[in-house]
């Protein structure tokens, strides 16, 4: 058993951010991440660029330089690798944690390869590992897919884009640019308010010149070896089908919180883990959250952007703790 005075669950930007936070104020912190350093990352689409701004994305004070205002995957990737080098920050990589249990005031972690103990957790999960699936007969075809890396292999092929959304939109565009059949069905009446601005045009002059077949007011209602059932206003179509990307989104790992005994609320708004939005400390003592996790199913109001300061609060927290006279 090892003892490390703070842990963080997960390596992506928000994870790194949060350690760079805590080792600025002399915590022990200890990263453990279940594949490479900043893994969403590294799966999103090969040719992805970001939204951000590379300064909007930089941590720790180490500037990300690139020549356009816009990094692509590849920049960032080579980016966030140089801010763990520059912060010698300790990650384990490849080692997944499979269970947290508090103890007193402590918490033990067992992973894939050790068991660690610590006072402070952080988990920053992200949600990009658990998509949301689809309800309908057919949704665990191996043709249906949640995650799109390059076009290349659908050149010709009959392929389906579930989602309306900036990913949907974005795998729509390239699909089109190799040659795939592309039909987009989305449940919404009209495009996605959250689909970047700059992106919109070219999808839609797309959809105009009947490049790309896209349906709203639409559900998928069945999908089949060779084709798509889906229904548009009680109207329902089938049409012949290769492949589906169900671009629905993605949600946090809820269940994992939960085993933490973390608090999960579901109202009107959605359902998120509860949290102090001071101090990210959950109600679960001296556990955090940070990064995207802290949204919820809302996934769309944090981002690298914002997610990344979460790690200053959580280290200034901890430092306050360490520092109040211990109770006799
Ligand atoms: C295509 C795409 C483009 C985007 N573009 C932008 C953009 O331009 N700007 C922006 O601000 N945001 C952007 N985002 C959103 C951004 O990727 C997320 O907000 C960001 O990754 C959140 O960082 P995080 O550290 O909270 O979580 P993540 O990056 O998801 O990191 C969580 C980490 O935890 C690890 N993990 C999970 N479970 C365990 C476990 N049990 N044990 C150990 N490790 C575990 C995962 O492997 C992962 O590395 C984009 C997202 C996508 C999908």
């Amino acid at each position: 058993m090892k003892t490390i005075e703070s842990i963080i669950i997960g390596g992506g930007p928000c994870g790194l951010s949060a350690a760079i936070e805590q080792q600025k104020k002399g915590i022990d912190t200890l990263i453990i991440e279940k594949g490479n350093v900043v893994e969403a990352l590294y799966h999103y689409p090969t040719h992805q660029t970001f939204f951000s701004s590379s300064d909007k994305l930089s941590i720790g004070d180490v500037p990300f330089i690139v020549e356009e205002l816009k990094p692509r995957r590849n920049q960032a990737l080579v980016y966030y690798r140089e801010v763990v080098k520059h912060h010698k920050l300790k990650v384990n990589t490849f080692e997944e944690v499979l269970t947290v249990r508090k103890m007193h005031d402590h918490f033990t972690i067992t992973t894939t390869k050790d068991v660690y103990q610590c006072r402070f957790l952080t988990i920053a999960t992200g949600y990009y590992g658990q998509p949301n699936t689809l309800e309908v007969d057919g949704a665990n075809l191996p043709k249906v897919m949640h995650y799109f890396k390059e076009a290349h292999p659908y050149f010709n092929q009959n392929v389906v884009i579930i989602g309306g959304k900036n990913s949907a939109v974005d795998a729509a565009i390239e699909l089109e640019k190799a040659n795939a059949n592309v039909t987009v069905i989305y449940r919404g009446s009209d495009y996605s308010p959250s689909v970047k601005p700059w992106i919109l045009p070219n999808f839609d002059s797309l959809v105009r010149r009947g490049n790309i077949d896209m349906h709203f007011d639409s559900h998928v209602t069945q999908i089949t070896e060779d084709s798509v059932t889906f229904e548009t206003n009680g109207v329902s179509k089938t049409i012949d089908n290769d492949f589906v990307f169900a671009m629905i989104g993605y949600h946090p790992d809820y269940d994992f919180l939960s085993s933490v005994g973390i608090d999960i609320n579901t109202n009107s708004y959605g359902t998120a883990p509860v949290y102090n939005k001071d101090t990210y400390e959950t109600n679960v003592e001296n556990c955090y959250i940070a990064g995207v996790i802290a949204a919820g199913n809302d996934a769309n109001t944090i981002f690298i952007e914002n997610g990344k300061y979460h790690g200053v609060a959580i280290a200034q927290d901890i430092l306050t703790k360490k520092q109040a006279p211990l109770e006799s």
